[in-house]
């Protein structure tokens, strides 16, 4: 099983690792920074090097328990060997940045108490992230209002918690339970990580955020669709 530091600290940008496994060019450590993609958030990319030699990671999946890396080309390396690995902090930071808005654009909808709008999809990139809406009547002045209230809760420079409870107080608790898939999420494990922006949002989640609101910067609205009768899909990026 892979030790996933992402997990418990996002600002970590490098550390030392053991290479546990190699099949070809898909390689597993002792532990690792690298976050495997999922959760409508892009794997990290970046490097390891080993006595001298240098590997790109192109790719980082989930595999059970264990977190696989892909690396370009076929590393000279064997079980056991200390390697150095650190991530591609840019694109990491924007991800992480990305995936707090998401959080915050949420947290906004639910303020706006306009019963029957629901998130159902988020994809975030390097330069901007999607958000889908279920909502048959969404238009440009309701995303407007959306980001205007997203944007009052990055000002008000509220704290980013990371931590991990059981399941039956996961369940206990409203917010975190208030959708079918977040429920049966949260029935299929035995401990929960929930991301809190103190006082504004709480979801049960695998991905990396940001320490502060603050951090995440003004939210923009690049453009809305309609993906069809009820479905609207909002596009952000960050200034
Ligand atoms: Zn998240």
């Amino acid at each position: 099983m892979t030790e996933k530091l992402y997990l418990y600290d996002s600002y970590l940008k490098s550390i030392d690792s053991v290479l546990t496994g190699k099949n070809g060019n898909v390689l597993t450590f002792d532990r690792t920074i690298f976050y495997p993609t999922g959760g409508g958030q892009p794997s990290d990319r970046g490097k390891i090097s080993c006595n001298g030699n240098s590997y790109e990671i192109t790719d980082v999946r989930k595999n059970g328990d264990e977190v696989e890396h892909i690396v370009s080309g076929m590393p000279d390396l064997e079980n056991g060997e200390k390697v150095h690995m650190e991530i591609d902090w840019n694109s990491r930071y924007m991800h992480m940045r990305f995936h707090t808005a998401i959080h915050i654009i949420d947290a906004a909808v639910r303020r706006m108490n306009r019963p029957g709008i629901l998130i159902t999809g988020s994809q975030i990139y390097d330069d901007h992230a999607r958000v889908d809406f279920d909502f048959e009547s969404f238009d440009s002045a309701m995303a407007s209002e959306i980001i205007g209230e997203a944007n009052r809760i990055v000002s008000s420079n509220t704290d980013v918690r990371i931590r991990e409870i059981g399941r039956d107080e996961a369940l206990q608790i409203p917010e975190l339970a208030r959708t079918e898939p977040g429920k049966r999420l949260i029935q299929s494990l035995e401990k929960v990580r929930i991301i809190e922006i103190v006082g504004v949002d709480m979801q049960a989640d695998g991905g990396t955020h940001v320490a502060k609101t603050s951090e995440v910067g003004k939210i923009m609205l690049r453009k809305i669709q309609s993906k069809g009768r009820r479905n609207k899909r909002m596009e952000i990026y960050l200034d």
